[in-house]
């Protein structure tokens, strides 16, 4: 046995023991999830790598895994479900960026799902190169005055806290003149207003910024630091959109195959059968993709794998509804209500129809398809960068409509 495998041994009796603590003094399926959570948070198991006292132990990452089946085979909540921005995206962020306060107040009610988080970047004139917004940031004194829209604000209805990115330095390229900082949702300066999808429901929002004060305790890192901050945001959202690592033939795929399973004798022609098929391989080869690039991640080496993961993920989640839109036929059609919703969570759809049309998102969200071509053709392949004829300029002189 080597040094490692030795170590990592007795860490994962320290956290299998934690583990059987916790499921003895809160039965998951007799305690709330809030509780639970909450209990999860405190001893250390919300997300093992974090520090001691921040719902970590700090150590491998390797961990959550084994700590995940565990519970969740006892029936445990999955934080993710309520809260997926915080929990995917602005938790991760909080520990990296966050003074001991910040982590102090934010990561435990942000893990029980008591506080919702959203992710404030993208505008109406900045999606893809969100590096060159125009919300401002004025220092005013100890804190900031902020102006500015952002648009695509998932769960923003729902927020507590938000993960907001403004520019403080007009005169500076445009990624360097950026500045993150957490704000109160509930303030009276900030307005959040629906955007119905074609789902029906208003899951994303827009949210107009005026004149909204932000104490500079409240910012992430130090002026300047926005673009680094987003980039830990971005990553990690990247990971939770793309890196989904399902049991074999479970995920997406099984939307496909249980309908498959359901279609009369008659209808299962073999042409069909090997439809289904070459999509059940292609799930296959990303989920051993995005185990890879999990194992590459833990020893330290992203790898192009993360965009490889968003973009196939993307392109394969939008051909298995559109082919289990063809197998149901004429139920395809059969949608429900397309009343105007405020949904509790960005994510779960109760029906094969939503999730088809949801899944028309997956290639924009998180990134474009193709903008994780240019990623992938530029530091991959070595191809010729785009064009960026922004990138020495300071952010004031590049013309913008
Ligand atoms: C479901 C959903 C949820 C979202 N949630 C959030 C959220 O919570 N918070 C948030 O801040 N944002 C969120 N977004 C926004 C998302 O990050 C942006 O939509 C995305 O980055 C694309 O930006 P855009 O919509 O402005 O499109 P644009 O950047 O305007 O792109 C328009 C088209 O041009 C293409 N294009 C742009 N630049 C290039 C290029 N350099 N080379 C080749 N093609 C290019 C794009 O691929 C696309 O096809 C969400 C989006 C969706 C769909």
């Amino acid at each position: 046995m080597t040094v490692t495998e030795s170590v990592l041994n007795a860490e994962e009796q320290r956290v299998s023991d934690l583990v059987d603590q916790l499921l003895t003094e809160f039965p998951p399926k007799t305690t709330s999830p809030t509780e639970f959570l909450g209990a999860q948070f405190d001893k250390g198991l919300a997300w093992v790598h974090f520090p001691v006292g921040h719902g970590g132990l700090d150590l491998n990452p390797k961990l959550q895994k084994l700590i995940n089946e565990r519970i969740y085979a006892e029936g445990a909540p999955n934080p993710m479900y309520r809260n997926p921005i915080g929990h995917g995206m602005t938790g991760p962020t909080v520990v990296v960026w966050g003074s001991e306060d910040q982590k102090t107040r934010y990561l435990r009610p942000l893990f029980t799902g008591e506080e919702i988080w959203c992710q404030l970047f993208s505008e109406p004139g900045a999606g893809s190169d969100f590096a060159g917004l125009s919300s401002r940031g004025v220092k005013d004194g100890d804190e900031w005055i902020c102006n500015g829209q952002k648009v695509w604000t998932t769960l923003g209805h729902l927020a507590r806290w938000g993960l907001l990115v403004v520019r403080t330095d007009t005169e500076a390229v445009k990624h360097a003149g950026l500045t993150a900082f957490v704000v109160d949702m509930h303030a009276p300066t900030v307005e959040v207003r629906p955007l119905r999808q074609m789902t029906g429901e208003a899951e994303f929002n827009e949210v107009y910024f005026t004149d909204t004060r932000i104490h500079e305790s409240e910012m992430l890192g130090k002026p300047g630091d926005g673009w680094r901050v987003s980039l830990t945001t971005l990553m990690n959202e990247r990971v939770s959109i793309g890196g989904a690592m399902p049991l074999k033939g479970s995920g997406t795929i099984s939307a496909l195959t249980s309908t498959w399973a359901k279609m009369p004798e008659e209808r299962k022609d073999a042409a069909t059968l090997d439809e289904v098929m070459q999509l059940w391989s292609r799930a296959e080869v990303l989920r051993l993709t995005n185990i890879r690039a999990n194992q590459n991640r833990k020893k330290g080496d992203p790898g192009p794998e993360g965009s490889i993961g968003k973009m196939a993920g993307a392109n394969l989640n939008k051909d298995i509804y559109e082919k289990v839109m063809d197998l149901l036929g004429a139920d395809g059609m059969l949608y429900g209500s397309y009343d105007m919703i405020r949904p509790e969570t960005a994510m779960g759809f109760d029906t094969l129809q939503k999730a088809f049309l949801r899944s028309r998102a997956n290639s924009i969200e998180g990134g474009t398809t193709e903008v994780m071509l240019n990623i992938l053709g530029e530091r991959i392949l070595g191809l010729p960068g785009d064009v960026r004829v922004d990138r020495d300029k300071p952010w004031s002189a590049v013309p913008r409509n």
